[in-house]
């Protein structure tokens, strides 16, 4: 695709290996490994994405949607994929069609599938521990366990649940012990049939390799064996801050080009309802990126960009396809030549700079999951790194 706005979303899949080899330096490779990449891989671009994870030897990935899996599955990717979010009557016969995995929630679901097919069918069970969203009640597990057991071609391959707030791991008295505690007892009534537990998002896998490494043998976290379904880290952030549990490299670098430069006087506005007014003469680079872009109009006046590996402020409000930045201070200072483009960076890396988008999402008082997430449709997705599988359609033209 040929780009004329010279605004993307930079995807470095050597990040991603990074991040992934860390989380596998902890783990034996036995251990079910599912990264999870609904809602657009966290906004990283679906199969091209999936595609890489894949060639980096994952087996397994985890997405919300069956229309997720489906277009996983018509882009090329082999692995085995499990939907999360459930499925109506019709659904389960397009999960089974297209040989995606259930993860079954309630009652209905399991007759269901019944309806869908005759054949063997794997089962992941998810359980509610707590979240209080989707799951079988824990009170119910032999229920279910009859119930199983009453038809061969259902096969129990595992117990799930999603933890409220995997954040508090390194805590004893926490609710993600709680939690994997009451999945455990959960898992001792399916010790007939074959199963693994799964319940350590990011937040979790991070708490148990903190836990570990701090030698904590008393802590149930040290000797739990559960699946992983990392999300976040994959893309590089770390929920428990920064260095706790291991290192991540951030994936992503939101990036545009400013060709636009107003010098405006002292006592001039910028931009709708001018919310932003010059103290002094100040020159003003105008970024064409904007909320429709997934730059939160939230961050109008709150935020700051990379620009000549710089921090400088957002002024002004952010319009649907348009940022603006006060450049003032470091077009004087480096001494820029105004009648060039010059890269701005949203948020990730841009030279020996870097700007968290874990910051920015603070800063319009989100957090990071939803900054990826919303990283628009419009913005292409152009994949760099040593070995990569770029998607045909964004084959990156710069
Ligand atoms: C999204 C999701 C995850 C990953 O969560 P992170 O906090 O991004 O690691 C894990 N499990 C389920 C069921 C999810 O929906």
């Amino acid at each position: 695709m040929q780009m004329f706005r010279r605004t993307y979303a930079e995807v470095n899949i050597d990040h991603l290996e990074f991040n992934l080899q860390q989380i596998r330096q902890h783990y034996s490779t036995e251990v079910f490994l599912c990264p999870m990449v609904k809602a657009n891989a966290y906004g990283h671009g679906d199969a091209p994405f999936a595609l890489n994870l894949e060639r980096l030897g994952v087996k397994y990935l985890g997405v919300c949607l069956i229309e997720e899996g489906l277009l996983l599955r018509n882009s090329g990717v082999r692995c085995e994929i499990l939907v999360f979010r459930g499925f109506d009557a019709a659904g389960a016969k397009t999960i089974l069609q297209h040989k995606l995995t259930p993860v079954v929630s309630s009652w209905e679901q399991l007759d269901y599938l019944d309806v869908a097919s005759e054949k063997a069918i794997s089962l992941h069970l998810k359980f509610d521990t707590g979240m209080n969203r989707l799951g079988f009640s824990s009170h119910d597990a032999e229920k279910i366990l009859e119930k199983i057991n009453s038809k061969k071609k259902w096969q129990v391959k595992s117990i799930l649940t999603h933890l409220v707030q995997g954040e508090d791991g390194v805590d004893v008295n926490g609710r993600t012990v709680q939690q994997t505690r009451e999945l455990q007892k959960i898992c001792q009534v399916f010790s007939k049939h074959k199963i693994f537990m799964h319940a350590l998002n990011s937040a979790g896998i991070i708490s148990q390799i903190e836990v570990r490494k701090k030698k904590q043998t008393d802590h149930p976290l040290y000797h739990l064996q559960s699946g992983l379904r990392p999300g976040l880290m994959i893309y590089g952030y770390n929920p428990l801050g920064a260095g706790v549990g291991l290192e991540l490299k951030p994936v992503m670098s939101l990036k545009s080009q400013a060709s636009v430069f107003r010098q405006i006087k002292a006592g001039e506005t910028v931009s709708y309802n001018g919310t932003w007014k010059a103290k002094k003469d100040s020159i003003i680079a105008v970024v064409p990126i904007g909320y429709a872009d997934g730059y939160h109009r939230l961050l109008s006046n709150q935020n700051q960009a990379l620009f000549a590996e710089e921090k400088v402020p957002v002024v002004g409000n952010v319009c649907m396809d348009y940022l603006m930045l006060d450049v003032t201070e470091v077009v004087k200072k480096k001494k820029l030549s105004l009648d060039q483009e010059h890269s701005v960076v949203l948020f990730g890396f841009q030279g020996e700079a870097f700007l968290s988008a874990e910051e920015v999402a603070k800063n319009c008082k989100s957090i990071t999951w939803e900054m990826l997430t919303s990283v628009g449709e419009r913005v292409p997705r152009v994949y760099v790194g040593k070995s990569v599988e770029q998607s045909k359609e964004v084959g990156a033209d710069l």
